[in-house]
C-alpha cells in the first residue's frame, strides 16, 4: 500500500472509473473528486454516484478505502469557453487543429483545485485520467504539462504532491486491459456499462462497448478502443 492516501479526479467516465480502480488497488485512503462547469449535458457527473458505490461494491477492500466524494462547481470555467461541450455548437475538428469540444486549459484549472483539495483533506497523490497516446490533441492532457504541473503544485503549496496518470501511455483497448486486470471480468463489465463518455449525452443507444450517440468523437474513441481490447482478448 502506497503511503499518503490518493484524490482521484473522477468525471464518471471510462478512464476516471479505471483510475479510481487504479487507486483503490494501490492506496489505504482513496477520496474523489468532481467538477461541475456548465458542462451542456449533466449526465457524465450523475453517473458518478452509481458508478463510485458499485466499484465499492467488487471488492470489500476497495469499499474500506473509498472515502468520500467531493463536488466542486467551476462555473466560470463554461462561462469564459466556447467549446461545444458548453455551448450548442457542433462537435468538430476546428481551424486550430483541435476539436470544439477542447476548453482551453480545462485540467489545469481541475489540477489546480483538485491539490487545495487535496491539501485540505491531507491526501498526498492526485490520480488523473490524462493519455497522451489515443486522445484528441488537448495540450493540457501532455506528460510533460502534468509534469510541470506537478512542480508547480508542489511548490506552491511548499508540500511534495504527486500526479499519478495511470493511462498516460495505454491507448484505450489498452485501458480497458487494465481495468481487466484490476477488477477482472466483473470491472470491465461495470465500467461497460455505468461510465459515461458521449458528448452529446446520449444514455438511450446501446452498444457492445456501452451506452452513446455512436458517432461523436468521445464514442468512435471509444468503441474503437472496445472492438480492438475484444479482438486482442
Ligand atoms: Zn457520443
Amino acid at each position: 500500500m502506497a503511503e499518503g492516501g490518493a484524490l482521484v479526479l473522477f468525471s464518471g467516465g471510462q478512464d476516471s472509473a479505471t483510475c479510481l480502480a487504479w487507486a483503490l488497488g494501490r492506496f489505504d485512503r482513496v477520496e474523489t473528486v468532481g467538477f461541475s462547469y456548465g458542462q451542456r449535458h449533466a449526465v457524465e457527473l450523475d453517473c458518478r454516484g452509481p458508478l463510485r458505490d458499485a466499484l465499492a461494491g467488487l471488492d470489500g477492500a476497495w469499499a474500506a478505502r473509498l472515502g468520500g466524494d467531493h463536488l466542486l462547481s467551476l462555473d466560470s470555467l463554461g462561462q469564459i469557453s466556447e467549446t461545444a461541450l458548453t455551448r450548442p455548437v457542433a462537435i468538430e475538428m476546428g481551424e486550430n487543429g483541435l476539436p470544439t469540444s477542447f476548453v482551453p486549459g480545462r485540467n489545469l484549472v481541475f489540477l489546480a483545485y483538485a491539490a487545495a483539495l487535496a491539501y485540505r483533506r491531507g491526501l498526498k497523490h492526485l490520480v488523473a485520467g490524462m493519455c497522451e497516446t489515443d486522445y484528441s490533441g488537448y495540450p493540457d492532457c501532455r506528460d510533460d504539462t502534468v509534469k510541470a504541473m506537478q512542480v508547480a503544485l508542489s511548490l506552491g503549496l511548499d508540500r511534495r504532491l504527486v500526479v499519478d496518470t495511470p493511462l498516460m501511455w495505454r491507448d484505450k483497448a489498452a485501458t480497458w486491459a487494465l481495468a481487466e486486470r484490476l477488477g477482472g471480468a466483473a470491472l470491465v463489465e461495470l465500467i461497460r456499462e455505468r461510465s459515461h463518455s458521449c458528448y452529446l449525452g446520449d444514455r438511450v443507444h446501446h452498444h457492445a462497448w456501452g451506452y452513446g450517440c455512436g458517432t461523436c468523437p468521445a464514442c468512435r474513441l471509444r468503441a474503437e478502443g472496445w472492438q480492438r481490447y475484444r479482438a486482442g482478448a
